[in-house]
This record gives C-alpha cells, structure tokens and sequence, in this order.
C-alpha cells in the first residue's frame, strides 16, 4: 500500500495486488477475444489487462480496489474525465425523457449550431457514432463530390478501421518503408480485400512535393489527414504544412478532410484547424464531442455537405444523433468554452508542464527520452541507442518514430507506471491526455512516478 498524501489532496492507493483482475481475466478470455473488446485493451499491451470498476474525475479505480490517476481518458474520448457532476445530470434528465428517437430532434440541430459556431470553415453537420464511421462517410462523400476515386493518406497516420484507410498505420522496421517519396502500402490488416485499398496512394506526411505529384492527374477525390500526429505518439504538423496542403488541394479540385477525431474540441474551441490556421473542406468529429458517449460528425461547408442529400451519397444509421450522446455533447461544449474557454487554457498549461516534467524526471533517472505535446497531448519517446548516437532531439515524423524509438521500453515503462498508480497506454504510438479534471497535484503526482518507474527500468536492465 502506498499513500501519497503529501503529493496529492487525494490518497492513491496501489497495493499492486491484481487477484480480482486475474481472475476475470481467466473468464473472460472464455467468451471474450483476448478477454477484451479491443486488441489495445488486451494482453499484448498490458500482459495482464487491468479490469476497472469505477471512475471519478480524474481517477479510476480498479476491481481491486487500486486507484489510478488515468492519463489515458479513454484514449481521448472522456475530456471531463469520469462521471463529471454536470454530465451526470445531464444523463439522468434525458433518459427519463426517452434516451434515442431516431427521429428529427431540438437537440441535433443546437448541437450542430454551436458546433457551426466554433469549427472554422463549417455551415452543416452531420452526426455519427465513431471516428471510423465519420471517416468512411467523408471519404464517401469526397468521392461523390468529385467523381473521382483515388484518396491520399499518410503514412503513420490512423484513421479508424475501414479498409480503405488502413494502409501504413503500424510502426514497422525502417527497412520496411520503402522510399519516402514512394512510401511502400502496406496493409495494417488481415481479411482487406486488394481492391479495398487499390484506389488508396500513401505519401509520407510533410511532403507537399510527393503530394503535388499524386494530385496532379486530377483523379484524387481527397487527401486524408490527421492534423497533428496523434497516433504515433504526438507529432506536431511541419511549419505552415497544412494551409499549403489546403492549397494544394484547392489547386488541383481535391477535398481536403482533416480528421479532428482526436484533436477536435481538446486543443481549442475550433481545434487543430483553430490552432493552425486553416479550413478544410471536410472535417470529422469523435472522441472529446461526445465526452464518453459514442458521439460523431462529418461537417463542412453546405456546398459539401448537401452531397449527402437524399439520392445522391448515401449515409444511414440507425443510431446517429441518440438523444442521450448528444445532450451530453452540447453540454460538455457548453462546459469548455465557459469563461471564455478557460477550460482549453488550463489543459494547455498542465500539458505543457506535464510534458516538460516528464522529460525531466526521466531523463535525471538516467533513461534518455524525449516529450513531445500540443497542448494537453503528450507523448514520452525512449529513445534506442541509435538515436542517441545521432543526437536526436526531436521525432519528426513516422520514419523517425520508426527508427529513433525503443517502444519495448516505452512499454515496461508505463506498465511500471501503472504499477504506481498512472494509467496510460503502454503502447509508444499512442498518447496520454490531460482532461479539465486532471489538476497540478495530479500533474506533478505523475512526474514523480515517472522518477521513479525510469529507474526500476534501469535496475531491471
Ligand atoms: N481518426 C483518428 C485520428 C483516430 O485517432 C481514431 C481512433 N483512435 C479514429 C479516427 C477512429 O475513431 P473510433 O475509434 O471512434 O472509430
């Protein structure tokens, strides 16, 4: 048992004892695939995945009894952290009033108004229920628009699970690549048919030159981008990269769909696009709108959007737009941009200090590491020995997070972090959040186990 108290308002208590765990574990894996319902849930992460019970603000807690502060936040979604006061009641309310219609309602179209509101660039949205979802009807609807097949992604770059989209989304050997002007596909997925991805090219993020080449015959329907990378590690877009990739695309008839999934309502009212200066024709919502409700969107101006009139590109759901998802959504909105987005002005600041504490406490630990952060996401990358040879102080892009960082370390890291009462994700390619709920004590209660979960890694090594 540990008690933090000096550290922390609250005690966390990490008995390290797993027994209840272990033993759902053991049935789960009976009736569930690798006993979970992800694979990034499962065993290959975790070795023994940690069954939660409960959560509270910026804690879960396990069904041991152990606390965690959770850097994880749902992989993004839970931007008020657990079971948030506000939204709780929010919840109770709607459901007494019936929790989905399938009808027209009052609530999608406040929802959309005030997403129109602070997303630069939008005039109409439409709801869906996953990042995956609004991803394949954006890309659905590029193609209609346009008459034209081709889409252009990537490489390191995740967009959800649809098979046009899941080419070059796994760190691979650097050998592997292929050249960075010529990426070399490779499918992220058993069971995806060739003719899924045959219309799909992948450029290397940052290359405008191999982009401008690919657009040029005027059959790219769309470029696909994540705004910042957030799904090998957290890796910021190259200085001015994307208004002159909008460019790009306004040049040669292409829609431009940057896909806000992760970054869309966490880094500023109208996201990354805010952050960076650009509008993109098509934009795609997820994770932070529904703040732990599977809330979507695919958004854009009304000469888009209007392609999904009836008759023309179809998109369906028996499920978009529940009343339950989006009266949270509008009331978590409402909640970040009170005093005039406070909200994204303290997350912003505790990233910063997270990230650059992190760095420290591992790196006087005697375990060479780099942080990188937009805002309230971070990612801490070990280095390899070839990295450190070559003076890297910085991970650019995916090659580099393919050459330059010792995920196996990354991981024994944050499983040891777990063991110290942090949550986060022990994969390297993904990253940990700060939400409104997670405070300075929490902030600086991580850079002291990240002290000391560096240096259990040097002794076991
Ligand atoms: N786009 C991006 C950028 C993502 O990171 C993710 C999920 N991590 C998705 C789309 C897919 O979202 P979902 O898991 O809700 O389908």
């Amino acid at each position: 048992m540990r008690s933090d108290g000096e550290i922390l308002n609250e005690k966390v208590l990490v008995s390290g004892e797993r027994a209840l765990s272990a033993a759902w574990f053991e049935r789960a894996q009976l009736v569930l695939v690798e006993g979970v319902s992800s694979p990034s849930r499962g065993p290959v992460n975790y070795g023994l995945p940690v069954f939660m019970a409960r959560g509270s603000g910026s804690r879960i807690f396990d069904v041991d009894g152990n606390e965690y502060l959770d850097l994880m936040m749902g992989y993004g979604a839970l931007v008020h952290g657990h079971a948030h006061p506000v939204l709780l009641d929010v919840i109770a309310r709607t459901a007494s009033a019936g929790t989905m219609f399938a009808t027209a309602s009052p609530l999608e179209v406040e929802l959309a108004e005030r997403l129109v509101e602070v997303t630069p660039g939008i005039e109409q949205v439409r709801f869906a229920n996953t990042g995956t979802e609004a991803v394949m009807v954006a890309v659905r609807l590029a193609r209609g628009l346009t008459g034209r097949r081709t889409l252009v992604k990537f490489e390191g770059h995740y967009h959800g699970w649809y098979d046009a989209v899941l080419l070059n989304g796994h760190p691979v050997l650097p050998h592997q690549l292929g050249d960075p002007h010529d990426p070399i596909p490779i499918p992220d997925s058993s069971g995806l048919t060739p003719g899924s991805y045959a219309d799909t090219r992948v450029a290397a993020w940052g290359d405008l030159s191999t982009v401008e080449s690919l657009l040029s015959d005027r059959s790219v329907a769309c470029v696909l981008t994540e705004p910042l990378m957030a799904n090998m590690g957290v890796i910021p877009p190259p200085p001015g990269f994307l208004p002159q990739l909008a460019e790009l695309c306004r040049r040669y008839g292409t829609l431009l769909i940057v896909d806000e999934t992760v970054t869309g309502l966490r880094l500023a009212p109208g996201g990354a696009q805010q952050l960076y200066g650009m509008e993109a024709d098509i934009v795609t919502f997820g994770k932070a709108l529904g703040a732990g409700l599977p809330v979507a969107a695919v958004a854009g101006r009304t000469e888009v959007m209007s392609g999904l009139s009836w008759g023309r590109v179809l998109h369906y759901g028996t499920q978009n737009a529940p009343q339950l998802g989006l009266a949270v959504a509008r009331a978590s909105l409402e909640l970040l941009l009170a005093d005039d987005g406070k909200a994204f002005a303290e997350m912003r600041r505790r990233g910063d200090r997270l990230a650059q504490g992190l760095a420290e406490a591992v790196n006087e630990a005697g375990v060479t590491a780099i942080t990188q952060n937009v805002g309230p996401m971070l990612q801490l990358f070990m280095l390899t020995d070839e990295a450190v040879a070559a003076g890297v102080t910085e991970i650019k892009d995916f090659r580099d997070f393919c050459r330059f960082c010792d995920r196996d370390r990354f991981r024994r890291f944050a499983l040891a972090m777990i063991e110290r009462g942090v949550y986060l994700s022990p994969s390297a390619a993904l990253h940990s959040i700060v939400s409104t709920q997670t405070t300075d004590a929490d902030v600086e209660f991580a850079i002291a186990m990240a002290r000391e979960a560096a240096q259990s890694l040097l002794a076991t090594t």
